[in-house]
């Protein structure tokens, strides 16, 4: 399997040749044709396996025609911890040198004030934690109704740090009209529990 096989546009291959990779890891060639297809995704796999490149790069495809409008974004990554999220941001960034896209990302421990500027300005992306993204939304700083593409990421984390009922309050929050992609290195009972009600239709990829 080649990059070229799985249907990514060409400012992103680009970014991909850019960043030196010649073959997708296998949870990449797994999911990224269905996820560029417009399917909700669950794929089961661990870090370390390109699991970001798997979700950003397609989530940079489909986000090509369009731009955010204030307060409105796109697409919306969750992560259970600042770490994750701020290695996150700093992969979208490398993987979206050809995309002119405004990033925000919402972590706890920081000021609002820098947070909030990016939101007025009209971030296409979200990388947060749950906390600090209900927070955000709770002072009417942002709105969920334009999100595009739902990503949660390391869903196993979330349930072991008490994160599902927040998570399931951002899922009723987003529009009902999006993708999902959903990553989890394993599936307890809760965490299938939450893709059951809150994905439409899933293919589950596993590595
Ligand atoms: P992740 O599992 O997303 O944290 O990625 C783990 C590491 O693999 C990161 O440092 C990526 O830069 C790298 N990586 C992701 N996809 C590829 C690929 N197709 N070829 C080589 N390295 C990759």
């Amino acid at each position: 399997m080649n990059f070229s096989d799985l249907g990514l546009s060409a400012s992103v291959m680009a970014a991909v040749e850019a960043a030196g990779y010649t073959t997708p890891t296998p949870i990449q060639a797994e999911a990224i044709p269905h996820a560029v297809a417009g399917r909700d995704v669950i794929g089961i796999a661990q870090t370390g396996t390109g699991k970001t490149a798997a979700f950003v790069l397609p989530m940079l495809t489909l986000l090509e025609s369009g731009r955010a409008r204030a307060r409105m974004p796109r697409t919306l990554i969750l992560e259970p911890t600042r770490e994750l999220a701020a290695q996150v941001e700093e992969n979208f960034v490398k993987y979206s040198i050809n995309n002119n896209l405004n990033i925000a990302l919402l972590i706890g421990g920081v000021s609002f004030d820098d947070q909030n500027r990016k939101l007025d300005r009209g971030a296409d992306v979200l990388i947060a934690t749950p906390g600090r993204l209900l927070d955000h939304f709770e002072r009417g700083r942002l709105l969920l109704t334009g999100v595009e593409i739902l990503v949660i990421d390391e869903a196993d984390r979330m349930l072991d740090m008490g994160f599902i009922p927040d998570i399931e309050r951002i899922c009723k929050l987003v529009t009902k009209n999006h993708q999902t992609l959903f990553f989890s290195a394993t599936m307890p009972p809760e965490i299938q529990a939450l893709t059951e009600n809150f994905l439409n239709n899933p293919v589950q990829v596993e590595v």
